[in-house]
């Protein structure tokens, strides 16, 4: 007698999928034929370079693409293929049968809105607790994702959290119904390791509790192996190879994961070799007051940056690293005079905080910032080309063609095709 082997029909599933942007006469393709298909209780990863296609792929799942995408295939959450659910229906199953965590937390938290309040709204919304309750709720999933000071984050806006509070926040908001099937796309990226064990294990178990499915889209291997049972992985817009995970990550098949693989070995350290001091601090701080009492006097200051000395060296990478929360940007930011502080910054002998705003605008050319919430840091309504170019503009560099120019080289300097530079945005990966 044999067997018959009963598989329960897939949570979600992608048929065929293909998806292309059209803006005028250009059709950018983004995806092309990618099939999948995940069972509640399983993990399925997808993996693959930025750009690959794996953020578009996510966004499609619950009909979130703009306007502009075209769609070919078949989207099928349980047995209902999505193109055949309406707006209304649609917005119920987001946030409550299926949970989503963007990219990035700056695009989908209200930056007017306490994250306490965004958060109870969404559970009084799908579950019709009352404020009491839902708050009571907010407070034990914050806690749940590891935030500490409960009761000051819950009151704070979204820009007074750092990234990878944000980001925690918007994992307790995608749990917060218990849904039965879970979109992370890179949920853990911005966060150090120790919370981002604590995250992986918290969905491990709420996993294990409701029998969800998660789909889990990421570049890092190492969590690929630790909670995937499927791993798909993306080039290109294309799903090159796919399977479980334990196969492909011992024998890889095609040649783009074997490069994906060989790539996670890490270097050994630079060396340092000047000692020509650039940049120093000393005595830095950056102090926030809290303000309280019926005359909102101020009654404490949380302490972002407190007493930090560093010495950067010409031609040197000096490293910052902590914790999610530890104040790395805030230093970063008052180093370049972002926000303000107190102590010396000596830039090539000056003290950088004595100097005022006109002054120190020559200098600015001189050193740059790489923010880390992109989104947050690029107007959505300027043209890639626009936003590279207004640098050169303010500091009258060069004439208008030599910028145009200049513009081009350094987007092929960072991987950007020249050609996409008339693009806004939020059409990049
Ligand atoms: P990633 O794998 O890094 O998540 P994405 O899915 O974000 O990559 O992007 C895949 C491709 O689709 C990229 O080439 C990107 O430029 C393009 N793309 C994404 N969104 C849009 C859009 N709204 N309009 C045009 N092109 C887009
Ligand atoms: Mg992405």
């Amino acid at each position: 007698m044999t067997e018959i082997e009963i598989t329960d029909s897939p949570a979600i599933s992608a048929d065929n999928l293909s998806i292309s942007f059209q803006n005028g006469e250009q059709v950018t393709a983004a995806v092309q034929n990618v099939s999948f298909s995940l069972q509640r209780g399983k993990t399925l990863a997808l993996v693959g370079e930025s750009g690959s296609g794996k953020s578009v792929t996510a966004l499609s799942l619950l009909k979130l693409l703009p306007d502009s995408a075209r769609i070919k295939g078949a989207i099928y959450i349980g047995d209902k293929n999505i193109a055949n659910i309406n707006d209304s229906d649609m917005r119920a199953i987001r946030g409550n049968q299926v949970g989503i965590i963007f990219q990035e937390p700056m695009t989908s938290l209200n930056p007017l809105h306490r994250v306490g309040d965004q958060i109870s709204e969404v559970i009084m919304l799908h579950r019709g607790l009352r404020l009491p309750q839902a708050n009571q709720r907010t407070a034990e999933l914050l806690a749940l994702v590891g935030i500490k000071d409960i009761e000051q984050k819950i009151c704070a806006y979204p820009h007074e959290l750092s990234g990878g509070q944000r980001q925690r926040v918007m994992i307790a908001m995608a749990l917060a119904n218990e849904p039965d099937i879970l979109i992370a796309d890179e949920p853990t990226t911005a966060l150090d390791v120790t919370i981002q064990q604590q995250i992986l294990t918290l969905l491990k178990e709420l996993q294990t509790k409701f029998n969800m499915a998660i789909l889990f889209i990421t570049h890092d291997l190492g969590i690929v192996q630790r909670i995937s049972d499927t791993v798909c992985v993306m080039k290109a817009g294309e799903i090159v190879e796919s399977g479980p995970t334990e196969t492909v990550f011992s024998h890889p098949a095609h040649e783009y994961t074997r490069q994906l693989l060989a790539a996670e070995l890490v270097g050994s350290p630079a060396e340092c070799t000047h000692s020509d001091q650039l940049f120093s601090t000393e005595s830095l701080k950056v102090w926030y007051p809290i303000h309280g009492g019926v005359l909102g006097r101020v009654i404490d200051y949380v302490k972002a940056a407190n007493d930090i000395s560093i010495t950067l060296n010409r031609g040197e990478t000096l490293g910052i690293v902590g914790e999610s929360g530890s104040g790395k940007t805030t230093v970063g930011m008052a180093l370049m005079r972002l926000i303000t502080s107190e102590g010396r910054i000596s830039f090539n002998g000056q003290n950088l905080n004595q100097l005022k705003q006109k002054q120190l605008r020559p200098l600015r050319r001189e050193f740059q910032i790489v923010f880390q919430d992109p989104y947050g840091s690029l107007s959505p309504r300027m043209t890639v080309e626009e936003i590279v170019r207004e640098g050169l503009e303010i500091h009258n560099i060069g004439d208008p063609a030599s910028r145009q120019q200049q513009v081009v080289d350094v987007l092929i300097e960072v991987g950007i095709d020249p050609d996409t530079r008339h693009r806004y945005p939020h059409e990049f990966s």
